[in-house]
């Protein structure tokens, strides 16, 4: 057997450089949902299979081809969570959680899991953001959902946010509008893919949403859902557009954006980001009025989205909005002894070490047994830029020799002095090397 030392394909390690940035990332959507009244959720990393067929669709990709399926030892069924909303909707019959006044607001952080080609940025584990609001049938909700997503991508810098907008209308006038627009493509067919011209009869609203060009180019001119909206349907769409434009929130209308299943109605939405280059969106949602009872409960309407956090990482990076780097430890307690004496310093340097912890101040040590020079050394590398020098002599009065490692100076203080120097210095924003 060889070395185990590549993980596998689709997967990403995040290394302790990234962590600060990825942890920043994860506390502005918990702050910013806590602003909005939105709770978090956590549901299981796995489910019944079944919870997806009925809950994502036999006939989308994910289910089709993408899910991580397996049996437990027991025989049951599994599937590992290829996005969030099934599990939630599920979480919210199962503990009926309506019961404490509609609508339930709620949130997740959680990984993904589906086998993709790994291109283009695509992994097989990934981590979505969502938010769910479930109860609330009117464009208010839909409104407030969209008004969450655009709020915090604006507020952490992103510029160039669009939000697309589209209606896919209700099961009263959906069927309408799906002979016309099978109708339109059966006159289109050989012009279509393999993967579209099976689409056709299973799920034809998906063709809509094909990107290859051969099929953009017939969809460009197919039937839109706007026009035969129900005049429900219509009032609906026509609100959401007039609430998004009295928050100052600008949108377009995107006749390719659709959900192919019954129980995704109306409002369909993209967060697209315009940065250099392509266009990439950056965030999905969409009304899923008839999931609720597709999964047994009682209808309940619902609306939300899913952002996935590692190409929103990505998006930043290439924005060069700055990110917080992992802090180093404020003060580094170095040992200058060698020989005899050193490991009662060492002991004495942990002592310190542990003080200075315990009020609050992040302190390293050295626990390699390494000469003054090569701590020194390490210290700069780590980007600390204070080392408190603990020898025979400051030992024996209480003190030690501060060495500012930018300016290059050095002085004598006792040891309270030290621990009141560095109180309260951490914050959240602590960058390395920070002064
Ligand atoms: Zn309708
Ligand atoms: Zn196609």
């Amino acid at each position: 057997m060889g070395l185990i030392t590549t993980r596998p394909r689709g997967t990403e390690d995040v290394l302790p450089q990234d962590t600060a940035a990825w942890q920043f990332l994860v506390d502005a959507a918990r702050r910013h949902c806590s602003r909005f009244g939105y709770y978090e959720i956590r549901t299981p990393t796995f489910e019944h299979t079944e919870l997806y067929h009925r809950g994502v669709g036999e006939t989308t990709d994910i289910v089709e081809k993408e899910m991580y399926t397996f049996k437990d030892r027991g025989g049951r069924d599994i599937t590992l969570r290829p996005e969030g909303t099934a599990s939630v909707v599920r979480a919210f019959l199962e503990h009926s959680l309506g019961q404490a006044g509609l609508p339930v607001r709620v949130f997740y952080v959680e990984p993904m899991f589906r086998y993709e080609r790994p291109q283009g940025g695509r992994l097989r584990e990934h981590t979505q953001f969502g938010v769910e609001c479930i109860g609330a049938a009117g464009p208010l909700a839909d409104a407030e959902v969209i008004e969450l997503g655009y709020e915090f991508l604006t507020g952490l810098g992103l510029r160039n946010i669009e939000v697309q907008l589209n209606s896919i209308g209700c099961p009263v006038c959906r069927p309408g509008y799906r002979a016309a627009l099978v109708d339109y493509l059966r006159g289109h067919v050989d012009e279509l893919c393999e993967d579209c011209q099976a689409r056709l009869d299973r799920n034809p609203l998906r063709v809509l949403d094909c990107k290859r060009e051969g099929c953009r180019a017939v969809t460009a001119k197919a039937p839109r859902a706007t026009d035969y909206l129900c005049d429900d349907c219509r009032s609906h769409f026509d609100e959401v557009q007039q609430l998004l434009a009295s928050l100052g929130i600008p949108f377009t209308l995107n006749p390719r954006l659709v959900r192919g299943l019954d129980y995704y109605t109306r409002t369909v939405f993209e967060m697209v980001h315009g940065g250099l280059g392509a266009q990439n969106a950056v965030c999905s949602g969409g009304r899923y009025d008839g999931l609720a009872a597709e999964l047994g409960g009682p209808p309940t309407p619902g609306i939300g989205f899913g952002l996935g956090l590692e190409r929103l990482l990505l998006t930043l990076r290439n924005e060069r909005i700055p990110l917080p780097e992992p802090p180093a430890p404020d003060v580094m307690v170095a040992v200058a002894a060698e020989g005899p004496g050193a490991p009662e310093l060492q002991q004495k340097a942990m002592v310190l070490a542990r003080d200075l912890r315990r009020a609050g101040v992040a302190a390293d040590v050295d626990v390699m047994g390494r000469s003054l020079k090569a701590q020194l050394r390490y210290a700069n590398k780590q980007g600390i830029r204070y080392v408190a020098v603990l020898g025979e002599e400051e030992a024996a009065s209480g003190e030690v020799s501060l060495r500012d490692m930018t300016a290059g100076t050095q002085r004598r203080l006792s040891v309270a002095a030290l621990v009141d120097m560095f109180k309260g210095r951490r914050g959240p924003l602590a960058g390395k090397r920070g002064g």
